[in-house]
């Protein structure tokens, strides 16, 4: 028996959660379902994406909630779209049988499906909270009767602009709500709007449970945000960028091993696929080739690399989401052993993201997104490695013979030693230097750790502006700390800020919206021709 059966939960509920595959509950659901089962007070849980928040809430709202009201019955908030349909979804899977009807709403696509869908019964509105002041203003949505109001990623909602629009959403409530609150920090701004609105409440924390689950040892852990048909590209780009590779490439099936070894050895490198198909005989001269370093890429599935015990490998890749934490972290054991160092790389697909974050949790891993590397860099790496291995073989007692043709060469040429030596580098090394040896990788919009954002703020000295005004004010516009704002260059009539990303889109956005039809005060800087030239320039010319 789970503990899911112990929770007091129904029988559709149960189903719903095995279809789901959930075994067992994660820490946030061990100690929110409860709590919101029985009615209790308001709840703040502090938990992030990936740590199964969202069936935190959404199984005691499907218990809780009638089959027949002809009312919205709950309102979800969440700061992005992508999480609407995220937590729309994940609701909606979990409801079993139970006649609820969900409804995503958010801004960027046409309003009127939204009011035709919610001129139908719908129980449980998923939104953001721009859209939903809108058709609270059009009188298109009425949240006067909600049981419940749930506030999903308070922190980030706040960091994006949102308090405003929060509080008008709170104001069109009925004081009987409960309210839930899940936020991945507790920032005292959220503290101060649950003290406002909750009345009494209550903090969850499960930060210190998420800690005491499975552990890695030291392997360094990076991901990387890939759509699926550009993981080839992406693989030989993190090859090459190590000089000396070795390691383990997991793929989910026998068929996917195959396909990736072929692709790489028709790239040009050296690469066995191990699977379930391959011979007893063939497992042995593969591992024996992989062991002696005389193949450095492997690829595997988990079945086939079972007993593979290599001390000194250098890389573990996931280029296939493994299927659960213990699997990610049986995986990535492989490396960083024996005092050894290691990497471990994960790709994961736009859809696979909630997954792998609850690996990531699960696995108590701190994991870090990078950036693709791009060929610029890839091709500097190179250069060096050709760099260093030439300078590592000028050896002082050369022999006679290379000698006479040297100087016979710089006899005979008339020429700068310079362009003799880059046409005899050219000659042998060209092909690896080559940018077209590289296809695009598309880059993936709204992935975590992306560049920083350059805006254009349409306000200069001329209108008083100092950096650090500009910096407050921008931060009293939009609630996002000034610390993230840098490199604010401020010129007569306009400035130049640099922000993160995330914090970029939430500006562009909440400047956006305040300028309505005219242009707004705050756009996307253009780049000019110099910093392109600039972000172009080390070895690679273009
Ligand atoms: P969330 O934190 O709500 O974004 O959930 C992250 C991921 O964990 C989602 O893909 C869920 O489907 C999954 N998940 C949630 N609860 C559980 C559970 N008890 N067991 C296994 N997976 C879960």
């Amino acid at each position: 028996m789970t503990k899911f059966h112990t929770m007091g939960l129904s029988d559709n509920t149960l189903t719903a959660i095995s279809k789901k595959g959930y075994d067992e509950p994660t820490p946030i659901q061990e100690r929110v379902i409860p709590r919101l089962l029985s009615g209790e007070n308001n709840v703040i849980g502090q938990a992030q994406t990936g740590t199964g928040k969202t069936a935190a809430f959404g199984i005691p709202l499907i218990e809780k909630l009638e089959e027949k009201e002809k009312y919205v019955q709950a309102l979800v908030l969440t700061p992005t779209r992508e999480l609407a349909v995220q937590v729309c979804e994940e609701i909606d899977s979990l409801k079993g049988r139970k006649k609820l009807n969900l409804l995503s709403v958010y801004g960027g696509v046409s309003i009127g499906n939204q009011i035709r869908a919610l001129k139908r019964k719908i129980d449980i509105v998923v939104g953001t909270p721009g859209r939903i002041i809108d058709h609270l203003n059009r009188g298109t949505l009425d949240i006067s009767k909600i049981k419940y109001l749930v506030i999903d990623e308070a922190d980030e909602m706040l960091d994006m602009g949102f308090i405003e629009d929060v509080e008008t959403i709170i104001s069109q409530t009925n004081k009987e709500k409960q309210i839930l609150m899940f936020s991945a920090t507790m920032p005292a701004r959220v503290v101060s709007l649950a003290r406002k609105h909750m009345g009494k409440f209550e903090i969850i924390s499960t930060v210190e449970e998420n800690k005491k689950n499975l552990t890695v040892e030291s392997a360094k852990q990076i991901y990387y945000v890939v759509s699926e048909s550009d993981k080839t590209e992406l693989l030989s780009r993190v090859i090459d960028m190590d000089d000396d590779f070795y390691g383990l490439v997991f793929t989910r099936t026998k068929v996917q091993s195959e396909e990736v070894a072929n692709e790489l050895i028709k790239r040009g490198y050296e690469a066995e696929a191990l699977n379930g198909d391959v011979s007893q005989y063939q497992r042995e001269r593969i591992l024996s080739k992989f062991k002696n370093r005389h193949v450095k890429i492997l690829i595997a599935t988990d079945v086939a690399a079972r007993g593979i015990d290599i001390d000194n490998l250098k890389y573990v890749i996931n280029y296939s989401l493994p299927q659960n934490p213990e699997n990610y972290v049986h995986r990535i054991g492989r490396t960083a052993r024996a005092g050894n160092e290691g990497v471990a790389i994960t790709f994961v697909t736009p859809s696979e993201k909630r997954k792998f974050f609850f690996i990531k949790n699960a696995s108590n891993a701190s994991i870090k997104e990078h950036k693709i590397p791009n060929t610029k860099e890839i091709i500097n790496v190179k250069v060096e490695k050709i760099k260093e291995e030439i300078k590592s073989s000028i050896s002082k007692d050369t022999e006679p013979i290379y000698e006479i043709l040297a100087e016979k060469i710089l006899e005979e040429t008339d020429k700068d030693p310079v362009d003799i030596i880059s046409s005899i580098l050219k000659h042998f090394y060209s092909g690896a230097l080559e940018k077209k040896n590289y296809k695009p990788i598309s880059q993936i919009k709204n992935s975590g750790n992306r560049q920083d954002k350059r805006l254009f703020v349409a306000l200069g000295r001329n209108n008083k502006m100092s950096p650090k005004k500009l910096a407050e004010y921008i931060e009293k516009e939009t609630g996002i700390h000034k610390t993230n704002m840098k490199d604010i260059r401020v010129l007569d009539n306009f400035s130049f800020i640099t922000v993160p990303y995330e914090k970029g889109e939430a500006i562009l956005e909440t400047f956006k919206r305040k300028a309505s039809s005219r242009k707004p005060l705050v756009v996307l800087a253009k780049t000019t021709k110099d910093e392109k030239r600039k972000n172009n320039m080390n070895y690679v010319k273009n």
